[in-house]
């Protein structure tokens, strides 16, 4: 897919609020600007809404995303 994600605006990893700035800049790379269908957090926002993603949810944590989801629903 190409272009930014459409959940960046809202994002927090994107924005870099909850991870440190080197490991934004290299989700950004890999997985915004990249493929982002390959991001956990896109998953679930996908699903459930990106207001409802917990800010601490890395883009690889899948497995994590999955329980999440299952919780919610
Ligand atoms: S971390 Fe995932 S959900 Fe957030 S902007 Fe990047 S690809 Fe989209």
């Amino acid at each position: 897919m190409n272009g930014v994600c459409e959940f960046s605006s809202r994002c927090a990893v994107f924005a870099g609020r909850s991870v440190a700035p080197d490991a934004a800049f290299r989700y950004r790379d890999h997985f915004c600007t990249g493929d982002r269908r390959a991001c956990a957090r896109w998953a679930l926002a996908s699903a459930i809404g990106i207001e409802r993603v917990p800010d601490d949810l890395l883009p690889q944590q899948h497995a994590r995303a999955d329980e999440f989801l299952i919780q919610v629903v």
